[in-house]
């Protein structure tokens, strides 16, 4: 059970900077998402998206600023003031409560499309066989494949197996969903069937973060788009607001030439 009220951001990010090395790829980004929420991050190549969504996830570490999550720090536990690193375990159950789908599927090769949806579920929570089963026939289901879970990967399109790779980030019933341009490595006759497994997820009411360079979705389904650029927000908000009136020169020449 949360302990946070429903109307807290489920994600509060303050100052967050990242470093690697002696390269600053995230400057100070102050980002906020609330529960329901669907935001697209926007920006060209190398302005720092991909790093904010690995450290929403703790995929990486942040070299300052602060994230919560569900009402909780992450990373750090606060206690008479000082801060303490989270151990393993304690990071396991927070990312826990995230799904990640990214560029590239990452689905296991070895494993048909069943068992990599209910890989998690098992490992992780521990659920039966059989309900493992029964709720991942269920995901594949909504995600259109019911008639692919005996599958392997090898024998999926990439549509599918992004698809897949959905059904197996949602098994684990999370808060928020983070895609990494999850479209970009599939061919453009396979993108509308993703981009409608995602519309649909939206509807539902699912908390939503997505690095796309599809401009048509992020007007469609993005509540809020935020359009960063060398590591900062230049901008964000209503879609119909930033994507056709856009405000600062930076985000008109990125929109001038993904369009
Ligand atoms: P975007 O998703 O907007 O394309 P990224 O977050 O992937 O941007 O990358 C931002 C910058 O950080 C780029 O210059 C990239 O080369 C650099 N970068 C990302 N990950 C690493 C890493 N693990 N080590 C060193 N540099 C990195």
């Amino acid at each position: 059970m949360s302990t946070s009220t429903s109307s807290a951001p489920l994600v509060h990010a303050v100052n967050v900077i990242k470093h690697f090395g002696s390269h600053q790829v995230l400057q100070g980004i102050d980002f906020d998402v609330s529960r329901g929420e669907v935001i697209c991050l926007l920006g060209p190549s190398g302005s720092g998206k991909t790093t904010l969504l690995r450290l929403v996830n703790q995929l990486e570490k942040l070299t300052g600023g602060r994230i919560w999550f569900d009402g909780e720090l992450l990373g750090f536990t606060e206690r008479d003031g000082k801060l303490y690193t989270r151990n393993d375990r304690d990071i396991a159950r927070q990312r826990a409560k995230i799904g990640m789908v990214f560029q590239r599927f990452n689905l296991f090769p070895h494993k048909t499309a069943l068992e990599n949806v209910i890989e998690a579920p098992r490992q992780v929570k521990g659920l039966s066989k059989k309900t493992a089963i029964t709720e991942a026939m269920a995901l594949l289901d909504r995600v259109g494949l019911a008639d692919r879970a005996n599958y392997y990967p090898s024998q999926l399109s990439g549509g599918q197996q992004q698809r897949v790779a959905i059904a197996r980030a949602l098994a684990m019933r999370p808060e928020l969903m983070l895609f990494d341009e999850p479209t970009s490595a599939l061919d453009p006759e396979l993108v509308g069937e993703v981009l409608a497994v995602m519309r649909d997820l939206a509807s539902a009411g699912m908390t939503m973060i997505v690095v796309t360079h599809e401009m048509a979705f992020a007007n469609e389904v993005a509540d809020r788009v935020v359009f960063m650029d060398a590591g900062v927000v230049v901008e964000q908000g209503p879609p119909a607001e930033v994507l056709l009136h856009p405000q600062h020169e930076r985000t008109k020449s990125f929109l001038r030439r993904v369009r």
